[in-house]
């Protein structure tokens, strides 16, 4: 329950400070609460001045860095908080191949940025901000039973301001109704010179697999424009016979 306006107790200091010395009895009570509520306000106008230091400092506080540069992007479409965007992609059955493009455009960046986010937290050293990805650059396929996605795209080193291309991998491993509609990133890397593409279209060829069934080096479920990490980063696309290609559009 909350009363009108509380009237402070009426002692002779208090009334002075609320009724602006109508009520007062002495001089020095009326003054004394003038000069603290003078204080009050100083202190006041000198706590809203100062915030910029402490974001300076802050930005240059390595690992830290990464987090705010993420969170303060959320309300841009596409980003890692996009939940918007899961419920609107399962609605696009009806929409031309032209429509569905810019919600895809937007889904695919929101998956780049989660796996960034996944990067970032696991190379404290570094520190990368999304900048693009393409549309054909994102393979979607099921291995396993699992749905996955294989995507490379470019970010921007906020240290050095080199671009750099990525690759990563994100599972359907999780509870498809979180706001990320179940997937998780399962991995991220740089990719330099020394990469390799996909090699759907040698089965596609006819060509003839090699012998062993499961090929570590390699992923069978992209095309040769999705450049993938050499080595066994990734769990996905390895079992040549085994996979179920999906289609973007
Ligand atoms: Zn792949």
């Amino acid at each position: 329950m909350v009363k009108a306006k509380a009237r402070p107790t009426p002692t002779a200091a208090a009334k002075s400070a609320v009724a602006g010395g109508g009520e007062v009895s002495t001089e020095t009570p009326r003054r004394s609460a003038r000069l603290q509520q003078a204080a009050k306000k100083k202190r006041s106008r000198d706590a809203s001045l100062p915030p910029a230091p402490a974001p300076a400092r802050h930005r240059q506080a390595g690992k830290v860095l990464c987090a705010p540069e993420i969170s303060d992007k959320k309300t841009v479409e596409g980003t890692i908080n996009d939940a918007e965007i899961e419920s609107i992609v399962l609605k696009l059955w009806n929409f031309t191949e032209e429509e569905r493009v810019p919600y895809y455009n937007r889904l695919n960046k929101k998956r780049a940025n989660m796996a960034l986010a996944w990067y970032n937290e696991n190379n404290p050293e570094d520190c990368y901000e999304f900048t693009s990805v393409l549309l054909h650059d994102v393979c979607n396929f099921c291995d396993g039973g699992v749905c996955h996605v294989h995507i490379n795209f470019k970010a921007r080193n906020v240290t050095t301001n080199s671009e750099d291309l990525f690759f990563a991998e994100l599972a359907l491993i999780n509870n498809v109704f979180d706001q990320y509609s179940g997937y998780t990133t399962t991995a991220c890397c740089i990719i330099d010179g020394n990469c390799l593409g996909g090699l759907r279209n040698v089965l596609l060829n006819g060509c003839f697999l090699r012998e062993e069934r499961y090929d570590e080096k390699n992923c069978y479920a992209c095309d040769e424009k999705i450049k993938h990490p050499t080595g066994s980063t990734y769990k996905g696309g390895h079992y040549a016979e085994d996979y179920l290609v999906q289609g973007i559009l």
